[in-house]
């Protein structure tokens, strides 16, 4: 059991902001005191580069630094050198979505499905429409969900590629990912794994998930803006080429080539998030000073506590009951959801309204857009009460009229 009111103290908002009850967690989640310390601590006491310099401030930022990546590798069980930090999840799936430009052939597949982020879709309808290779979707169930059924339906011996969500934004569906990785490995094709929603709520381990490629952003898991990891099996970075070229990248250069750094300084050309990277860390450790399991407990609580109230409440239809993350897509029939948001925010609580950068989510679930209510550790029971009493009251407002 978790200390709720102790954890709350972790994150200075709630000085500012006592009455917030936040629950747009899968958006960007609120900063926790430790991280905005030790990303302080960096630009106070060092702000200088890394990898350059022969004097103490580089060491020691560098030191900082690496030992940021250590801890990364370490929290999803993957190698120093398998870890590549970049500005997010999008710039990480964008890297590796690139290099298979050159790879890909007219006729090869890339498996997808309707429930991605546009950052795990629109990279790979760039790559298809270069190559000539061609975009598949699973088939997805009534509910909406990715399994093993359905992606046995769409993997051919012309599967090159698997690019799929681990849990979806909208819906908070968690993909049976180990077993698709397995059967996808079976016909030598690459498993990519959107990883944003599920690094900040369960135990990722790559090598038990057996995927190839995964990435996630540091600002859903208490860290900061602006840094995301790829992680790349080392044999798979080493063979692609990188994104982007030039500061720190390069081995050799000479007048008409070069040759580049082995994995992870090739992909991390130019100065690097250094204060993202060092922030990250800190995120990972304080996220594991409490323990991933019991934020995942105490968030599947709010969750069901929240469930079980709204299901009752006339006139709100969900969208997923049996949601594996703690968020909930709905809508208020006959308002806009955007509408109810706005009202919400009178109540100082913060729902995001709209398609939430997932249109083939919405297009399934037949609407434009729909409300998304999503937890992490800070929320407690007051925030959820909060939450559906204001519901209720904008049903009302909006339906009065
Ligand atoms: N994938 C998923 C499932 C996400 O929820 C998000 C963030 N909404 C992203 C990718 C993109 O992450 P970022 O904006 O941090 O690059």
């Amino acid at each position: 059991m978790i200390d709720i009111n102790k954890i709350r103290k972790d994150f200075p908002i709630y000085d500012i902001q006592p009455k917030l009850a936040y629950l747009d967690s899968a958006a960007s989640s609120l900063k926790v005191r430790s991280v905005i310390k030790q990303v302080d601590h960096y630009y106070m006491s060092l702000g200088v580069n890394v990898h350059r310099g022969a004097y103490e401030l580089a060491y020691e930022a560098t030191k900082l630094y690496e030992d940021a990546r250590i801890t990364v590798s370490k929290f999803i069980g993957a190698q120093e050198d398998e870890i590549i930090f970049t500005r997010g999840t999008t710039s990480a799936l964008n890297l590796i979505a690139h290099a298979y430009k050159e790879i890909l052939k007219p006729g090869d597949e890339i498996i997808t499905s309707e429930l991605e982020h546009h950052s795990s879709l629109l990279p790979w309808m760039v790559v298809a429409k270069k190559t000539g290779a061609k975009l598949i979707y699973i088939p997805l169930t009534k509910e909406g969900r990715i399994t093993v059924e359905g992606f046995k339906s769409v993997l051919t011996n012309q599967t090159k590629v698997v690019a799929i969500t681990h849990v979806s934004n909208v819906m908070g569906y968690k993909t049976p990912i180990e077993e698709i990785a397995r059967l996808a490995h079976e016909k030598e094709a690459i498993v990519i794994l959107d990883a944003a929603q599920s690094v900040p709520h369960m135990e990722v381990n790559v090598k038990e998930l057996g995927v190839d490629f995964l990435a996630f952003s540091g600002h859903k898991m208490f860290g900061p803006s602006g840094v995301g990891v790829l992680y790349g099996k080392e044999n798979l970075l080493n063979s692609i080429e990188p994104f982007e070229f030039g500061g720190e990248m390069a081995d050799q250069v000479f007048k008409d080539h070069a040759t580049y750094k082995e994995a992870p300084l090739k992909f991390e050309a130019g100065t690097p998030v250094i204060s993202g990277a060092i922030g990250l860390a800190e995120a990972i450790r304080y996220i594991e000073s409490i323990g991933i399991h019991e934020i995942h407990e105490h968030t599947h609580q709010l969750h069901q506590y929240t469930l079980d109230k709204l299901k009752n409440v006339e006139g709100v239809t969900i969208y997923n009951p049996t949601a594996d993350n703690p968020v909930i897509a709905f809508n208020v029939d006959d308002v806009h959801p955007h509408d109810i948001a706005t009202m919400l925010d009178q109540y100082n609580i913060s729902v995001r309204a709209g398609h939430h950068c997932a249109q083939l989510v919405t297009k399934f679930l037949g609407v434009n857009s729909t409300l998304r209510a999503s937890f992490h550790v800070y929320n407690n029971i007051a925030d959820c009460d909060t939450f559906i009493d204001s519901v209720k009251a904008a049903k009302e407002f909006f339906l009065s009229f």
